[in-house]
Protein backbone atom coordinates (compact mmCIF):
# COMPACT_ATOMS: atom_id res chain seq x y z
CA UNK A 1 0.00 0.00 0.00
CA UNK A 2 1.39 3.53 -0.67
CA UNK A 3 -0.01 6.69 0.65
CA UNK A 4 -0.32 7.96 -2.95
CA UNK A 5 0.33 6.42 -6.06
CA UNK A 6 -1.35 7.39 -9.72
CA UNK A 7 -1.03 4.04 -11.85
CA UNK A 8 -0.48 4.59 -15.07
CA UNK A 9 -1.85 1.72 -17.79
CA UNK A 10 0.67 1.50 -20.73
CA UNK A 11 -1.04 -1.32 -22.09
CA UNK A 12 -3.51 1.30 -22.56
CA UNK A 13 -1.39 4.09 -24.35
CA UNK A 14 -0.46 1.84 -26.64
CA UNK A 15 -4.20 0.64 -27.64
CA UNK A 16 -5.58 3.46 -27.48
CA UNK A 17 -2.77 5.50 -30.23
CA UNK A 18 -3.41 2.14 -32.34
CA UNK A 19 -7.15 3.08 -32.27
CA UNK A 20 -6.40 6.33 -33.41
CA UNK A 21 -3.83 5.36 -35.91
CA UNK A 22 -6.46 3.24 -37.16
CA UNK A 23 -8.97 6.09 -37.58
CA UNK A 24 -6.75 8.00 -39.29
CA UNK A 25 -5.83 5.60 -42.14
CA UNK A 26 -2.80 5.09 -43.90
CA UNK A 27 -1.83 8.47 -45.11
CA UNK A 28 -1.82 10.64 -41.80
CA UNK A 29 0.87 10.07 -39.69
CA UNK A 30 0.35 10.13 -35.34
CA UNK A 31 1.79 12.64 -33.64
CA UNK A 32 2.05 11.85 -29.51
CA UNK A 33 1.27 14.99 -27.79
CA UNK A 34 3.03 14.77 -24.23
CA UNK A 35 3.34 18.03 -22.73
CA UNK A 36 2.74 18.64 -19.22
CA UNK A 37 4.83 15.42 -18.14
CA UNK A 38 1.92 13.71 -20.43
CA UNK A 39 -1.00 15.75 -19.06
CA UNK A 40 0.27 14.49 -15.76
CA UNK A 41 0.81 10.49 -16.69
CA UNK A 42 4.47 11.16 -17.03
CA UNK A 43 6.14 12.37 -20.31
CA UNK A 44 8.87 9.69 -20.97
CA UNK A 45 7.21 6.42 -20.21
CA UNK A 46 4.08 7.14 -22.26
CA UNK A 47 6.40 8.61 -25.60
CA UNK A 48 7.67 5.22 -25.28
CA UNK A 49 4.56 3.31 -25.12
CA UNK A 50 2.54 5.86 -28.23
CA UNK A 51 5.37 5.12 -29.88
CA UNK A 52 4.82 1.15 -29.63
CA UNK A 53 1.29 1.47 -30.56
CA UNK A 54 2.25 3.44 -33.81
CA UNK A 55 3.02 7.03 -32.69
CA UNK A 56 5.48 8.32 -35.19
CA UNK A 57 6.21 11.75 -33.82
CA UNK A 58 5.94 13.64 -30.52
CA UNK A 59 5.29 17.18 -29.86
CA UNK A 60 5.93 19.16 -26.48
CA UNK A 61 4.87 22.63 -25.25
CA UNK A 62 8.26 23.85 -23.73
CA UNK A 63 12.11 24.05 -23.90
CA UNK A 64 12.62 21.95 -20.42
CA UNK A 65 10.19 19.08 -22.29
CA UNK A 66 11.79 19.06 -25.40
CA UNK A 67 15.25 18.30 -24.06
CA UNK A 68 14.20 15.66 -21.45
CA UNK A 69 11.98 13.95 -24.89
CA UNK A 70 14.40 14.53 -27.32
CA UNK A 71 17.72 13.54 -25.15
CA UNK A 72 15.41 10.23 -24.68
CA UNK A 73 13.87 9.70 -28.16
CA UNK A 74 16.82 10.93 -30.41
CA UNK A 75 15.50 9.76 -33.42
CA UNK A 76 12.12 10.33 -33.32
CA UNK A 77 10.99 13.42 -34.91
CA UNK A 78 10.05 16.36 -31.94
CA UNK A 79 8.12 19.05 -32.24
CA UNK A 80 8.12 22.24 -30.14
CA UNK A 81 4.87 23.49 -30.02
CA UNK A 82 5.12 26.94 -27.88
CA UNK A 83 6.66 30.01 -28.13
CA UNK A 84 9.87 30.62 -27.22
CA UNK A 85 12.31 33.09 -26.30
CA UNK A 86 16.13 33.00 -27.33
CA UNK A 87 17.41 31.55 -24.44
CA UNK A 88 14.92 28.55 -25.15
CA UNK A 89 15.26 28.32 -28.85
CA UNK A 90 19.05 27.23 -27.76
CA UNK A 91 17.97 24.36 -26.31
CA UNK A 92 15.16 23.55 -27.98
CA UNK A 93 17.63 23.31 -31.13
CA UNK A 94 20.00 22.00 -29.44
CA UNK A 95 17.75 18.83 -28.65
CA UNK A 96 16.82 18.32 -32.38
CA UNK A 97 13.31 19.46 -32.03
CA UNK A 98 11.66 20.85 -35.09
CA UNK A 99 9.87 24.72 -33.75
CA UNK A 100 7.07 26.60 -34.55
CA UNK A 101 7.63 29.90 -36.50
CA UNK A 102 4.50 33.03 -37.20
CA UNK A 103 6.58 36.21 -37.23
CA UNK A 104 9.63 37.62 -39.59
CA UNK A 105 11.48 39.00 -36.40
CA UNK A 106 11.90 34.98 -34.75
CA UNK A 107 12.54 33.57 -38.34
CA UNK A 108 15.77 35.78 -38.20
CA UNK A 109 16.50 35.06 -34.35
CA UNK A 110 15.62 31.53 -34.84
CA UNK A 111 17.96 31.43 -38.19
CA UNK A 112 21.14 33.52 -36.37
CA UNK A 113 21.14 30.66 -33.34
CA UNK A 114 20.81 28.15 -35.70
CA UNK A 115 24.40 29.74 -37.17
CA UNK A 116 25.45 29.74 -34.18
CA UNK A 117 25.25 26.32 -33.21
CA UNK A 118 26.51 24.96 -36.53
CA UNK A 119 22.56 23.21 -37.04
CA UNK A 120 19.90 23.79 -38.88
CA UNK A 121 16.37 24.09 -37.94
CA UNK A 122 13.58 22.50 -39.10
CA UNK A 123 10.39 25.02 -38.63
CA UNK A 124 6.64 25.00 -38.97
CA UNK A 125 4.89 27.96 -40.23
CA UNK A 126 2.02 28.33 -38.21
CA UNK A 127 -1.40 30.05 -39.02
CA UNK A 128 -4.06 31.68 -36.56
CA UNK A 129 -7.11 30.41 -38.76
CA UNK A 130 -9.44 31.59 -35.48
CA UNK A 131 -7.97 30.68 -32.24
CA UNK A 132 -6.60 34.38 -31.45
CA UNK A 133 -3.55 32.75 -29.81
CA UNK A 134 -0.49 31.45 -31.43
CA UNK A 135 0.34 32.13 -35.21
CA UNK A 136 0.33 34.15 -38.50
CA UNK A 137 -3.44 35.27 -38.95
CA UNK A 138 -2.30 36.90 -42.47
CA UNK A 139 -2.53 34.08 -45.61
CA UNK A 140 0.10 36.43 -47.41
CA UNK A 141 2.34 37.24 -44.46
CA UNK A 142 2.22 33.48 -44.08
CA UNK A 143 3.05 32.59 -47.51
CA UNK A 144 6.23 35.00 -47.50
CA UNK A 145 7.32 33.76 -43.70
CA UNK A 146 7.16 30.22 -45.49
CA UNK A 147 9.28 31.01 -48.35
CA UNK A 148 11.55 33.08 -46.31
CA UNK A 149 12.30 29.94 -44.65
CA UNK A 150 12.69 27.82 -47.51
CA UNK A 151 15.27 30.06 -48.79
CA UNK A 152 17.48 30.60 -45.65
CA UNK A 153 20.26 28.10 -45.44
CA UNK A 154 19.81 27.59 -42.10
CA UNK A 155 16.30 26.86 -41.87
CA UNK A 156 14.50 23.77 -43.72
CA UNK A 157 10.59 24.33 -43.94
CA UNK A 158 9.20 21.29 -42.89
CA UNK A 159 5.37 22.27 -42.15
CA UNK A 160 2.76 24.49 -42.27
CA UNK A 161 -0.47 24.38 -39.53
CA UNK A 162 -3.02 25.41 -37.14
CA UNK A 163 -4.75 24.52 -33.89
CA UNK A 164 -8.57 24.48 -33.73
CA UNK A 165 -10.66 26.22 -31.37
CA UNK A 166 -13.82 24.36 -31.17
CA UNK A 167 -13.04 21.03 -32.06
CA UNK A 168 -14.39 19.27 -28.75
CA UNK A 169 -17.86 21.00 -29.38
CA UNK A 170 -19.69 19.28 -31.68
CA UNK A 171 -22.51 22.05 -32.78
CA UNK A 172 -19.44 24.36 -33.66
CA UNK A 173 -19.58 26.08 -37.00
CA UNK A 174 -16.88 27.48 -36.34
CA UNK A 175 -14.56 24.59 -36.82
CA UNK A 176 -15.64 24.38 -40.02
CA UNK A 177 -14.74 27.76 -41.15
CA UNK A 178 -11.19 27.19 -39.54
CA UNK A 179 -10.93 24.04 -41.69
CA UNK A 180 -11.91 25.85 -45.01
CA UNK A 181 -9.67 28.64 -43.96
CA UNK A 182 -6.85 26.61 -42.90
CA UNK A 183 -7.53 24.52 -46.41
CA UNK A 184 -6.99 27.14 -48.71
CA UNK A 185 -3.72 28.30 -46.98
CA UNK A 186 -2.01 24.93 -46.74
CA UNK A 187 -3.12 24.29 -50.64
CA UNK A 188 -1.09 27.73 -51.18
CA UNK A 189 2.03 26.52 -49.52
CA UNK A 190 1.74 22.81 -50.51
CA UNK A 191 1.42 24.04 -54.04
CA UNK A 192 5.20 26.09 -53.88
CA UNK A 193 6.57 23.45 -51.42
CA UNK A 194 5.30 20.01 -52.16
CA UNK A 195 7.03 18.25 -49.19
CA UNK A 196 5.71 20.21 -46.60
CA UNK A 197 3.65 18.25 -43.89
CA UNK A 198 0.46 19.59 -43.45
CA UNK A 199 -1.48 19.73 -39.62
CA UNK A 200 -4.24 20.61 -38.20
CA UNK A 201 -6.04 18.13 -36.11
CA UNK A 202 -6.21 17.73 -32.27
CA UNK A 203 -8.20 14.94 -30.73
CA UNK A 204 -11.17 15.67 -30.88
CA UNK A 205 -10.93 16.63 -34.81
CA UNK A 206 -9.47 13.36 -35.30
CA UNK A 207 -12.81 12.00 -34.13
CA UNK A 208 -14.84 14.61 -35.78
CA UNK A 209 -13.72 15.05 -39.37
CA UNK A 210 -11.71 13.01 -41.94
CA UNK A 211 -10.77 16.12 -43.85
CA UNK A 212 -8.57 17.72 -41.26
CA UNK A 213 -6.54 14.59 -40.82
CA UNK A 214 -4.01 15.75 -43.73
CA UNK A 215 -0.33 14.25 -42.64
CA UNK A 216 -0.14 14.37 -39.11
CA UNK A 217 -2.62 14.79 -36.51
CA UNK A 218 -1.24 16.08 -32.94
CA UNK A 219 -3.22 13.95 -30.34
CA UNK A 220 -2.56 14.29 -26.32
CA UNK A 221 -5.88 13.61 -24.47
CA UNK A 222 -7.22 10.64 -26.50
CA UNK A 223 -3.70 8.83 -26.14
CA UNK A 224 -3.98 8.51 -22.54
CA UNK A 225 -7.64 7.34 -22.77
CA UNK A 226 -9.47 10.86 -21.37
CA UNK A 227 -12.42 11.86 -24.00
CA UNK A 228 -11.87 14.88 -25.92
CA UNK A 229 -15.24 15.27 -25.54
CA UNK A 230 -15.73 15.03 -21.86
CA UNK A 231 -18.08 11.75 -22.69
CA UNK A 232 -17.05 8.23 -21.96
CA UNK A 233 -14.26 7.15 -23.49
CA UNK A 234 -14.84 3.65 -24.01
CA UNK A 235 -17.57 4.58 -26.18
CA UNK A 236 -15.22 5.58 -28.92
CA UNK A 237 -12.75 2.59 -28.20
CA UNK A 238 -10.44 4.66 -25.82
CA UNK A 239 -9.19 3.29 -22.48
CA UNK A 240 -8.29 5.47 -19.64
CA UNK A 241 -4.68 5.13 -18.53
CA UNK A 242 -4.22 6.49 -15.02
CA UNK A 243 -6.15 5.72 -11.67
CA UNK A 244 -5.40 7.67 -8.44
CA UNK A 245 -5.33 5.41 -5.66
CA UNK A 246 -4.18 5.94 -1.73
CA UNK A 247 -5.72 3.86 1.52
CA UNK A 248 -7.95 4.34 4.69
CA UNK A 249 -5.22 5.33 6.89
CA UNK A 250 -8.17 5.42 9.81
CA UNK A 251 -11.17 4.65 10.46
CA UNK A 252 -12.97 6.34 13.35
CA UNK A 253 -16.35 6.49 14.87
CA UNK A 254 -18.66 10.25 14.83
CA UNK A 255 -20.95 10.93 17.09
CA UNK A 256 -23.78 12.73 15.55
CA UNK A 257 -22.95 16.27 15.37
CA UNK A 258 -18.61 15.62 15.49
CA UNK A 259 -17.35 17.65 12.96
CA UNK A 260 -14.54 16.34 10.13
CA UNK A 261 -11.64 19.29 8.68
CA UNK A 262 -10.89 22.82 8.91
CA UNK A 263 -13.71 24.55 8.96
CA UNK A 264 -16.12 22.22 10.29
CA UNK A 265 -17.71 22.39 6.96
CA UNK A 266 -19.27 18.72 7.50
CA UNK A 267 -20.58 17.27 10.92
CA UNK A 268 -21.89 13.36 11.18
CA UNK A 269 -25.67 14.47 10.39
CA UNK A 270 -25.81 10.44 12.63
CA UNK A 271 -23.42 8.68 14.32
CA UNK A 272 -21.76 7.02 11.54
CA UNK A 273 -18.09 5.84 10.28
CA UNK A 274 -15.49 8.07 8.39
CA UNK A 275 -12.40 7.30 6.76
CA UNK A 276 -9.37 9.51 6.92
CA UNK A 277 -7.18 8.86 3.41
CA UNK A 278 -3.93 10.36 3.68
CA UNK A 279 -3.90 12.72 0.13
CA UNK A 280 -4.99 16.29 -0.52
CA UNK A 281 -4.82 19.23 -2.60
CA UNK A 282 -1.07 18.93 -2.58
CA UNK A 283 -1.53 16.14 -4.40
CA UNK A 284 -3.83 17.61 -6.94
CA UNK A 285 -6.89 16.43 -5.17
CA UNK A 286 -8.49 19.98 -5.78
CA UNK A 287 -10.25 22.00 -2.68
CA UNK A 288 -13.48 22.12 -4.58
CA UNK A 289 -14.07 18.75 -3.98
CA UNK A 290 -14.73 19.19 -0.25
CA UNK A 291 -18.18 18.09 0.46
CA UNK A 292 -18.47 17.40 -3.16
CA UNK A 293 -16.70 14.12 -4.46
CA UNK A 294 -16.61 10.33 -4.19
CA UNK A 295 -14.07 7.63 -3.50
CA UNK A 296 -14.54 3.94 -4.13
CA UNK A 297 -13.18 2.28 -0.98
CA UNK A 298 -14.29 -1.53 -0.87
CA UNK A 299 -15.89 -1.24 -4.75
CA UNK A 300 -18.57 1.16 -3.30
CA UNK A 301 -18.84 4.68 -3.88
CA UNK A 302 -18.22 6.78 -0.46
CA UNK A 303 -19.14 10.49 -0.02
CA UNK A 304 -15.86 13.28 0.88
CA UNK A 305 -16.99 14.90 3.41
CA UNK A 306 -15.54 17.74 5.17
CA UNK A 307 -12.80 20.10 3.55
CA UNK A 308 -10.14 18.66 1.22
CA UNK A 309 -6.97 19.43 2.85
CA UNK A 310 -2.93 19.67 1.82
CA UNK A 311 -2.74 16.42 2.89
CA UNK A 312 -5.90 14.13 3.98
CA UNK A 313 -9.68 13.98 3.04
CA UNK A 314 -12.44 12.77 5.12
CA UNK A 315 -15.49 10.17 3.50
CA UNK A 316 -18.91 8.86 5.52
CA UNK A 317 -18.51 5.24 5.88
CA UNK A 318 -22.41 5.03 7.03
CA UNK A 319 -23.57 4.16 10.30
CA UNK A 320 -22.71 0.23 9.66
CA UNK A 321 -18.91 -0.97 8.27
CA UNK A 322 -16.62 -3.70 7.04
CA UNK A 323 -14.19 -0.96 5.45
CA UNK A 324 -10.44 -1.09 7.85
CA UNK A 325 -7.67 0.54 8.10
CA UNK A 326 -5.32 -0.33 5.34
CA UNK A 327 -8.21 -0.80 2.41
CA UNK A 328 -7.93 1.28 -1.12
CA UNK A 329 -8.96 4.06 -2.16
CA UNK A 330 -9.81 5.06 -5.35
CA UNK A 331 -9.79 8.56 -6.46
CA UNK A 332 -9.92 8.23 -9.87
CA UNK A 333 -9.92 4.47 -11.93
CA UNK A 334 -11.87 1.51 -10.71
CA UNK A 335 -12.39 -0.62 -8.07
CA UNK A 336 -14.74 -4.05 -8.37
CA UNK A 337 -17.46 -3.17 -10.53
CA UNK A 338 -17.49 0.63 -10.09
CA UNK A 339 -15.43 3.23 -11.51
CA UNK A 340 -14.91 7.05 -11.32
CA UNK A 341 -13.78 8.79 -14.52
CA UNK A 342 -11.60 11.51 -14.81
CA UNK A 343 -14.71 13.34 -16.89
CA UNK A 344 -16.65 13.40 -14.05
CA UNK A 345 -14.24 14.74 -11.66
CA UNK A 346 -14.05 17.28 -14.21
CA UNK A 347 -18.07 18.37 -14.33
CA UNK A 348 -17.83 18.48 -10.34
CA UNK A 349 -15.31 21.03 -10.08
CA UNK A 350 -16.67 22.38 -13.85
CA UNK A 351 -13.45 21.71 -15.53
CA UNK A 352 -11.79 19.34 -17.83
CA UNK A 353 -10.48 16.19 -17.36
CA UNK A 354 -7.23 17.49 -18.93
CA UNK A 355 -7.00 19.58 -15.74
CA UNK A 356 -7.33 16.83 -13.63
CA UNK A 357 -4.84 14.59 -14.52
CA UNK A 358 -2.35 17.66 -14.99
CA UNK A 359 -3.27 18.58 -11.57
CA UNK A 360 -1.68 15.70 -9.89
CA UNK A 361 0.99 17.12 -8.59
CA UNK A 362 4.46 15.81 -8.65
CA UNK A 363 4.56 14.27 -4.71
CA UNK A 364 2.64 11.61 -6.34
CA UNK A 365 4.40 8.77 -7.74
CA UNK A 366 4.42 7.64 -11.06
CA UNK A 367 4.20 3.99 -11.54
CA UNK A 368 3.34 1.37 -14.26
CA UNK A 369 0.45 -0.60 -13.58
CA UNK A 370 1.69 -4.11 -12.66
CA UNK A 371 0.91 -7.09 -14.38
C1 LIG B 1 -2.09 20.35 -26.64
C2 LIG B 1 -2.14 20.52 -28.09
C3 LIG B 1 -2.58 19.48 -28.92
C4 LIG B 1 -3.21 18.21 -28.39
O1 LIG B 1 -4.56 18.45 -28.12
P1 LIG B 1 -5.54 17.31 -27.54
O2 LIG B 1 -6.85 17.98 -27.46
O3 LIG B 1 -5.00 16.96 -26.19
O4 LIG B 1 -5.50 16.18 -28.48
C5 LIG B 1 -2.49 19.66 -30.28
N1 LIG B 1 -2.00 20.81 -30.80
C6 LIG B 1 -1.59 21.84 -30.03
C7 LIG B 1 -1.09 23.08 -30.64
C8 LIG B 1 -1.66 21.72 -28.65
O5 LIG B 1 -1.26 22.76 -27.89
Amino acid sequence: MERAVARIDFDAIRANCARLKAELGKDSELCAVVKADGYGHGADACAGAALAGGASWLAVATAVEAEAVGRRYRHVPLLTLGALTQEEVDIVLAASSELSVWHEGFREMLSARASAQGSSARVHVKYDSGMGRLGNPDPEHLLALARACDADPNLELAGVWTHFATADEPESAFFDEQLERFERVAAAVKQEFPSVLVHAANSAAVFRERRSHFDLARCGVAIYGLDPFQGDPRERGLAPALSLRSYVADVKRFAAGASAGYGQRWSAPQDTWVGVIPLGYGDGVRRALSNNGEVLVRGHRRPLVGTVSMDNITVDLGPETDVESGDEAVLIGSQGEDEIRAEEVARRLETINYEVTCAISARVPRRALAG
